[in-house]
């Protein structure tokens, strides 16, 4: 058997600070790396993820995970009941549910196998406040559970904006709020995707742009907010191609 070799997580302390005015404490820095040391241990058999150095784990899995989020943390003081649409290896809902544990974190996706993982990582990262569930977002809001039950959806490389939307508008409260993780982004883009949001009962709330610390690399933050119930019907059906329009 091959020697496993993982290396140190660097601990950004300042970088944490200067851009989301956090940084984790003892015991979320360990569980930091005991999610990289499994994360890289699992890449070996089931191809989670191309980021294996310890800087771009940080940037693009850790902080990225964490830049969604934070300008919630002062303006939210309730314990947010969140589910992470197509969270593959667990991102962005692991570091979340790390660095928030006072935040309740359903981790679904459709692939049985990413999910089967995750569920072997949350005993041995002591993590109580994730579940996982292994479904498509069209079907599991059929599910009462679920439907209408989230204050937030984060949703991150999973499929266009407006499929994106679709798949979260019906899961949230009234006034919950979905989060996708983009990289650039255009007007255009914004135009196309506003009376899309509208139709689900939502509004593009605000849209935050920026670069990652260490790489310098484009990101763009959606942020839409329910105003509205969902109209019965969405999500579509899968199979429905997702480039179809609504
Ligand atoms: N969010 C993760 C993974 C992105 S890959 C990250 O950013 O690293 C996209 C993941 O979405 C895949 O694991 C895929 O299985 C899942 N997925 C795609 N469509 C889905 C759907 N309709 N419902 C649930 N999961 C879906």
């Amino acid at each position: 058997m091959s020697e496993l070799k993982t290396s140190l997580l660097p601990e950004m302390t300042d970088v944490w600070q200067q851009t989301l005015s956090w940084q984790p404490d003892t015991v979320g820095q360990l569980q930091f790396q005991c999610l990289y040391d499994l994360i890289l241990a699992g890449n070996q058999r089931l191809n989670l993820t191309r980021i294996t150095t310890p800087e771009e784990f940080w940037e693009k899995h850790l902080w990225d995970s964490l830049r969604g989020v934070a300008p919630l943390w002062q303006s939210v003081t309730s314990p947010q009941r969140a589910i992470d649409i197509g969270t593959g290896a667990g991102f962005p809902g692991l570091p979340i549910a790390i660095a928030r544990p006072d935040w309740h974190i359903t981790l679904l996706d459709s692939t049985r196998k990413k999910i089967a993982f995750i569920e072997t990582l949350l005993p041995q990262l002591k993590l109580e406040n994730a579940v996982t569930l292994v479904g498509r977002a069209e079907e599991i809001k059929r599910i009462s559970q679920h439907r209408r039950s989230y204050d937030l959806a984060l949703l991150r490389a999973v499929a266009p904006a407006s499929i994106c939307a679709e798949y979260a508008l019906p899961l949230l409260k009234k006034e919950g709020l979905a989060i996708l993780y983009r990289g650039q982004w255009t007007d255009e883009e914004t135009d196309a995707l506003q009376p899309v949001v509208k139709k689900l009962g939502g509004v593009i709330e605000s849209i935050e742009e920026f670069t990652t610390p260490i790489s310098n690399s484009q990101r763009t933050c959606l942020y839409l907010r329910k105003v509205l119930t969902t109209p019965a019907g969405f999500p579509r059906a899968a199979g429905i191609p997702p480039q179809t329009q609504l």
